[in-house]
């Protein structure tokens, strides 16, 4: 356990730690603009472990397992640019607003984060201008410039869900999660249900809100954007070939949406 500077430091990533922003594709020609705000499980060098066994980094109250690979191919597959961060969501959770009591959590599920009691406002503004500023000024500075260049833009946010949650099994094996756009989330919801071995979750196993997410509420419905969050359960996604299939599937499915969409004029012909 290494806690002496978690609580109590301004500081945050210094020089070996890794930036938190990973991009790909950045010139991809497709309309959709993939985030995934839990891709990593990094914790900067000075926060130490923070106070956790090393078998809590593998669980997803540490990141969401699984979906790197889907983005990273599903980002290749469709020739989409994807916007991701590193950083592991016990240091600041990038889809809570920085006020909300879970961006910092104390417990996640049933487990207590000693890095995280009493941490001092510096130590809390510094994981928020860390690690939240950059990745989410990154991904309004991508948007920004594609509005200026007239680029479409379709902003899909990407996670993994637990299969078991707090002792419930869910039954969903994938969930759309959307609130205000009324365009996008319909047509993959439809897409979805026709798959023939799927339980699709309609706003589960959540829910978007602005009390609760960030990246959906600010960057896609703020910005007049088509949106969807998509969570992927993870005992599907679980090694390399689970996470092959489904970014093709997903893959083909975002596909037919955008064939979908340029025949009904909601993207340029
Ligand atoms: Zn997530």
């Amino acid at each position: 356990m290494d806690l002496e500077n978690a609580g109590a430091t301004s500081r945050l990533l210094e020089g070996e730690d890794v930036p938190p922003v990973l991009e790909d594709n950045a010139e991809g020609s497709s309309p959709f603009l993939l985030t995934c705000d839990h891709y990593g499980r990094t914790i900067p060098r000075i926060l130490g472990d923070l106070g956790l066994p090393a078998s809590e980094f593998t669980r997803h109250i540490a990141w969401d397992p699984g979906i790197a690979g889907v983005a990273d191919a599903l980002s290749k597959r469709l020739d989409a640019h994807l916007i991701a961060q590193r950083y592991s969501r016990l240091v600041i959770d990038c889809n809570r607003p920085p006020e909300a009591a879970s961006s910092i959590p104390r417990i996640s599920e049933a487990t207590v984060i000693p890095g995280n009691e009493g941490l001092s406002r510096d130590a809390t503004e510094a994981r928020r201008r860390g690690i939240f500023d950059p990745y989410h000024r990154r991904i309004a500075e991508v948007i920004d410039r594609r509005l200026r260049n007239g680029i479409p833009t379709v902003l899909v946010s990407l996670h993994s869900f637990t299969p078991v949650y707090a002792g419930i099994a869910r039954p969903w094996h994938i969930g759309t999660l959307y609130h205000r756009d009324t365009k996008l989330p319909p047509l993959l919801l439809k897409l979805l249900r026709e798959e023939p071995d799927l339980v699709v979750g309609d706003n589960e196993p959540y829910a978007v809100s602005d009390e609760t997410d960030y990246t959906i509420p600010v960057h896609g419905e703020a910005r007049g954007l088509m949106n969807t969050g998509i969570e992927i359960r993870q005992d599907l996604i679980a090694d390399q070939a689970g996470e092959r299939l489904w970014a093709d599937r997903l893959g083909r499915i975002l596909a037919e949406i955008e064939t979908t969409l340029r025949a009904q004029r909601l993207l340029p012909v």
